[in-house]
């Protein structure tokens, strides 16, 4: 039995809908998965719905945009509670900077005479959670660019014209906030994002894991990352991170994380929420 506990809809900045999602996992024969867009946990109760229609276990998530120091760091939240209030208010803040964000890219698009429209990239996102490649969707539409690679290579990524910062929150903030919903705090494909020598502060702010498997680790490379989880009593998780027919073909199917640590996390959940596990 394996699971893929990285995983993206059009909630946020992925292609699927949750059905098309859930479909796709079941076609890959997977047993457990966790959807985790960016900022937001509103696809949640529909992924939940498609799972239990194929017989899917669905474990709630999300992964949070967070930084340690000058480091942009994303953090996996699991098991979280869909209904906790602090957690969807300030998810809805992460949400409502992400749109700010499309506003200023927009606008500096325009200073340089592209003449793109934010109404046109919020109509495309159709989502509360817009980023980057929504930007490059809608600039390939609209015949200004012939590819999504070309729109970042041109305009949006760091040093470009039209490049503006994500509005971050730290690793503490994202793990407290995780915590509080009664979900697990997992750093997201440590490789991407070379902040090993951050990890120990992490923990020591309450890290409960890290992601071991994903479609960019090499096998050594997750294998460096199982030990370091054994080592500091840490929870090994993986996933894909699909993003639908975003990057060319979708990649789920392509990181088959074992059950065993589907369970392990589950355990973990339980002994944070003792009220959870106890007979009615
Ligand atoms: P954002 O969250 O708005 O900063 O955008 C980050 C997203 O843009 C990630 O999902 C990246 O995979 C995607 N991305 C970054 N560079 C490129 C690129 N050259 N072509 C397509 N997508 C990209
Ligand atoms: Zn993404
Ligand atoms: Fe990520
Ligand atoms: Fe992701």
């Amino acid at each position: 039995m394996f699971a893929d506990l990285h995983l993206h809809t059009a909630f946020s900045d992925g292609t699927y809908s949750p059905e098309e999602l859930v479909a796709a996992a079941a076609h890959n024969h997977l047993s457990a998965i966790s959807l985790t867009d960016h900022d937001t946990v509103e696809g949640g109760v529909p992924t939940a719905a498609a799972c239990a229609r194929h017989g899917i276990e669905f474990i709630s998530g999300t992964e949070l945009t967070a930084e340690q120091g000058e480091n942009e760091v994303h953090i996996l939240g699991y098991g979280i509670d869909l209904n906790n209030q602090r957690f969807l208010a300030e998810t809805e803040r992460f949400q409502q900077a992400r749109q700010d964000r499309i506003w200023r890219i927009v606008a500096l698009l325009n200073e340089r005479k592209i003449p793109l429209k934010a109404e046109t990239v919020f109509e495309l996102a159709n989502c509360r959670a817009p980023g980057r490649p929504h930007v490059a969707r809608a600039l390939v539409q609209a015949g200004i660019c012939s590819s999504l690679d070309e729109a970042f290579e041109r305009f949006l990524k760091k040093h470009r014209f039209a490049w503006v910062p994500k509005a971050k929150v730290s690793v503490a903030e994202a793990v407290n906030l995780i915590h509080g919903a009664g979900g697990l705090a997992v750093l997201a494909h440590p490789a991407l994002n070379r902040v090993d020598h951050l990890i120990p502060g992490m923990v020591a702010e309450g890290l409960d894991g890290i992601e071991c498997y994903h479609t960019k680790h090499s096998p050594s490379v997750t294998e460096y990352y199982l030990g370091m989880a054994a080592q500091l009593n840490l929870l090994a998780t993986g996933g894909s991170d699909c993003h639908g027919m975003n990057k060319g073909r979708p990649l789920i199917g392509t990181i088959k994380l074992p059950y065993a640590a589907v369970e392990r996390l589950k355990a973990r959940l339980a002994e944070r929420r003792p009220h959870a596990a106890a007979p009615a």
